[in-house]
């Protein structure tokens, strides 16, 4: 029970990394509102969670992420209802893998949007209920390709990218409100993200990653159990590959 107490917000909580770090959270005590982008997803996954647990205090919402209006009221409502907002997931993210020459400059700043603006909302409205409360903690869903790059899509690795620099750059600024600030940089994750690519390329990357697997949600979960918890007490500004190290 590492989250006994404690009140949580995920987003993009309904379906592979996101759904797994809500679940891994509810097992562990914590009382967890979960965001989608639409109101049908939302209620299948509170539904699936009631299902599984019946006495899980789990809520959600469907707020426009790149609307901070939006964002800002959802959490206050979040807080309202659970009494605190104690952790924050930022976890929801698309990709592409279009080449440069095909990219067309809307799904560029689609992907800026949700990958870098979202989060970056989604962290001052939370910091603004954390530093009065005496503080929190903010997570991140980066990427191993924030650290090599990749050779098409250039928007999402230059999103994650950001992320980590929102990541050791609000760690900094925020650590004397004792909110920490920290990212998973997840490798070949088995989710829907991972299932919209080619088959051969999926093969093709478990091959080469030395733990000779893909990861699982509940890999990175982990990590966001960890980083959430007391445990990581004096861990703020890190980003923790979750990749097998494996190497694109
Ligand atoms: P997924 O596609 O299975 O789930 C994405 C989640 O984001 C869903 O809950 C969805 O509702 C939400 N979402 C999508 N568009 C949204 C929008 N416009 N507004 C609000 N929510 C929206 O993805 P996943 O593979 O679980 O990835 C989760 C995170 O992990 C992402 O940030 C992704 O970049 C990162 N990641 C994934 C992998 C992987 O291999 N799966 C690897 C590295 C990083």
């Amino acid at each position: 029970m590492l989250l006994k107490d404690k009140t949580a917000v995920v987003t993009g909580g309904t379906r592979g990394i996101g759904l797994a770090v809500v679940k891994t959270y509810l097992e562990n005590g914590a009382k967890v509102a979960l965001l989608g982008s639409r109101e049908e997803t939302v209620k299948k996954a509170l539904d699936e969670l009631k299902k599984e647990n019946a006495a899980w205090e789990v809520i959600g919402y469907w707020p426009v992420l790149s609307d901070y209006g939006a964002v800002k009221q959802t959490f206050e409502e979040i807080r309202d209802h659970f009494g605190s907002l104690d952790i924050l997931v930022n976890n929801a993210g698309i990709s592409a893998r279009e080449s440069i020459y095909e990219y067309d400059p809307d799904n560029f700043r689609k992907i800026m949007d949700l990958n870098v603006t979202a989060v970056f909302q989604c962290s001052k409205a939370a910091a603004e209920i954390m530093k009065p409360q005496g503080g929190g903690v903010i997570l991140n869903t980066s990427s191993m390709v924030s650290l090599y790059g990749q050779p098409a899509g250039v928007g999402y690795p230059a999103s994650k990218f950001a992320v980590n620099g929102l990541t050791k750059s609000l760690a900094r600024e925020l650590g004397r409100d004792h909110i920490r600030v920290n990212a998973v940089a997840p490798g070949v994750i088995r989710t829907d993200m991972v299932a919209a690519l080619p088959k051969e390329m999926v093969d093709r990357l478990a091959a080469s990653i030395p733990l000779g697997r893909v990861g699982e949600p509940q890999d990175v979960a982990n990590a966001f159990l960890f980083l959430a918890s007391d445990l990581a007490g004096y861990v703020t500004g890190a980003v923790l590959s979750v990749d097998g190290a494996t190497m694109t």
